[in-house]
């Protein structure tokens, strides 16, 4: 004979979780079974992955079904990663990336001045500086290197592509890494400057190469791989990776 639970005692929902291996990621979630649930759910925000289930579900089964929808699953886990910008306090003693390369935001008394010096960044603040304050002369700094950077890069790969020199200007976008206009001008994100020179260069070759061909058709990729035979790697790259470099 079975002893019922009077319903009002009776769980609705058990929260419990997981984790699962997709490729080389290891996947943790989060599931919520309920007595109401007739089929598996898979939810992604800024919290990460929730699994919803049925109260007789079994391991295997979510398992499966998340393995199902993996490429899905690891495609929206990263964007929103990138779409969380790490905190930034402009403290002292706080790494910043120029070129993948750390750097170590170092405060000192003196005259409003950014040096760097082997793996420090000294910025001359008092210590009465508002972080905001020290911010704007980093990121200054910051966009002067990204300038001259990626001049020097541009014209590295100009011959290789055979485009006339483009007008290079810098561009804030919260989304993109650059863009080509149809007048002969590329924008480059500032924030590019963080991430490795592999990556950089990626990016740049991709504008210059629009300015042979102004689509992602076959020729267009043609281009790029006689400037970077490994950009299918990069652009990968660029895609789940370059977030780890940047500043918020
Ligand atoms: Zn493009």
């Amino acid at each position: 004979m079975q002893l019922e639970l009077p319903l009002e005692f009776r769980r609705t929902e058990l929260v419990s979780r997981g984790h699962v291996c997709l490729g080389d990621e290891v996947v943790s979630y989060i599931i919520k079974r309920s007595h109401r649930r007739r089929s598996i759910t898979l939810t992604i925000d800024e919290q990460g992955l929730r699994v919803g289930a049925p109260w007789q579900a079994s391991q295997r089964a979510i398992e499966n079904q998340i393995r199902k929808h993996g490429a899905w699953v690891l495609g929206k886990l990263t964007a929103w990663q990138q779409r969380r910008a790490p905190p930034r306090r402009w403290q002292d003693g706080e790494t910043l990336m120029l070129l993948g390369e750390p750097l170590r935001l170092t405060l000192a008394p003196a005259p409003r001045t950014t040096l760097r010096d082997g793996d420090l960044l000294l910025v001359g603040a008092s210590a009465h500086r508002l972080p905001d304050e020290v911010a704007q002369q980093v990121i200054a700094w910051l966009q002067e290197q990204a300038l001259a950077c990626f001049h020097d890069r541009v014209a590295h790969y100009l011959p290789l592509l055979v485009v006339p020199p483009p007008e290079i200007r810098l561009s804030n976008a919260r989304t993109r890494w650059g863009s080509c206009h149809r007048d002969g001008r590329i924008s480059l994100n500032w924030r590019l400057i963080q991430v490795p020179l592999r990556l950089v260069d990626y990016v740049i070759v991709h504008e210059l190469a629009h300015l042979r061909e102004m689509n992602h058709s076959p020729r267009f990729w043609q281009t790029v791989g006689r400037a970077i035979p490994d950009y299918a790697a990069r652009k990968r790259e660029i895609r789940t990776e370059a977030h780890r470099y940047l500043l918020g």
